[in-house]
């Protein structure tokens, strides 16, 4: 619920109405615009009972209730696009994310070699998993804090930000160490103990999209972790299940201008493993960008037939470097910039 504040209201009539609020178990954010205060009430169980208790109030103006399940998260809320701002770069603003790197950080000197690559060709953010989610738990699992240390150094080296998947709750505080970015994995986006550990850190998460999950319930689970207070989430959509079977997953473009219609949180794509296939990943970035993405997450390997996990869907450096200049003209026709 929002509560606007009347021109004339007191600072001590600001505090009465958010104490109140407070004293009903419910969080309150004030914000101080030039000529009035309004303060985002989030949590509400009982509306009617809070709209009774604070309607009368004085000093409140009106009292707006937020009609969306995902409160925090919609545009209604926050009718501004969230631009998250990390280390000095932005995610959500007029220049795209542009977020590549191998599916695993396998060495470190694969890693810095692409890292040299991608970061020549205008990418922002380099991402390697070092803790994978895999189908069997016989394949390649990631480097874990050996990965991380890999990370950190080529951080260090190049400049760019880091990127990684955290799977575990008791993994955050570490990973949280190394990295710029927390990635959520599609597999665990309804893994709501892991989604409020990382509310609670002071990191942006990039939060995939689940395989079979609903865009509501995708922004549900957006908003367990801005309900605890972190209001940096990236929202990605890496490809949903269906019957088609040519590709890994299908690519659900529609879920951007959904997105963007429901909710104020950036929202980047994901070709690689949308398709699973590196032959479609260029025509997919073209497709995310055109329709609104604000970035892309694309896997690049220099020897994917080499490559530990997600070969099948790498770009190799130099087929990177031809699409970034093709995104580049895409990005400035819809108004954006790389
Ligand atoms: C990944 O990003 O490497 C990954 C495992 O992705 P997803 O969670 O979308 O399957
Ligand atoms: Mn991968």
């Amino acid at each position: 619920m929002i509560v606007t504040m009347s021109v004339k209201a007191t600072e001590k009539e600001i505090k009465d109405v958010i104490k109140k609020v407070e004293g009903e178990g419910y969080h309150t954010q004030l914000f101080q615009g030039e000529k009035k205060a309004v303060i985002h009430v989030w949590g509400v169980t009982d509306k009617e009972r809070l709209m009774r208790k604070i309607e009368s109030l004085s000093g409140v103006e009106k009292l707006i209730p937020i009609l969306q399940p995902f409160k925090l998260a919609s545009r209604e809320f926050h009718p501004d696009d969230t631009v998250v701002s990390v280390d000095g770069r932005t995610i959500g603003g007029r220049e795209l994310a542009i977020i590549t790197g191998p599916c695993a950080v396998e060495s470190e000197s694969i890693l810095l070699e692409i890292a040299d690559v991608v970061k020549q060709a205008g990418a922002k953010f380099l991402r390697g998993g070092v803790f994978k989610p895999r189908t069997s738990p016989y394949s390649f699992q990631g480097l874990r804090e050996k990965g991380l240390e890999i990370l950190a150094r080529v951080r260090e080296k190049t400049g760019l930000l880091v990127v990684t998947e955290v799977m575990s709750e008791v993994d955050v505080p570490l990973v949280a160490q190394y990295v710029d970015i927390l990635q959520i994995g599609a597999r665990n986006m309804q893994n709501f103990a892991l989604l409020r550990t990382v509310g609670r850190f002071p990191k942006p998460v990039l939060l995939k999209r689940g395989m079979s999950a609903t865009m509501e319930e995708w922004l549900m689970a957006a908003e367990y972790i801005l309900s605890e207070g972190n209001s940096r989430v990236i929202l990605c959509e890496r490809g949903i299940r269906t019957f088609e079977s040519y590709t890994r997953n299908t690519l659900d473009i529609s879920a951007v201008p959904v997105v963007n219609r429901l909710s104020h949180l950036p929202i980047i794509i994901d070709p690689s493993h949308s398709s699973g296939d590196w032959q479609y990943v260029d025509a997919l970035s073209r497709a995310g960008i055109a329709a609104g993405a604000d970035g892309l997450i694309i896997e690049v390997h220099p020897n994917p037939a080499e490559a530990l996990s997600d070969g099948k869907q790498s770009l190799k450096p130099r087929r990177f470097c031809q699409l970034m200049q093709e995104l580049k003209e895409i990005a400035r026709a819809v108004g954006r910039q790389i």
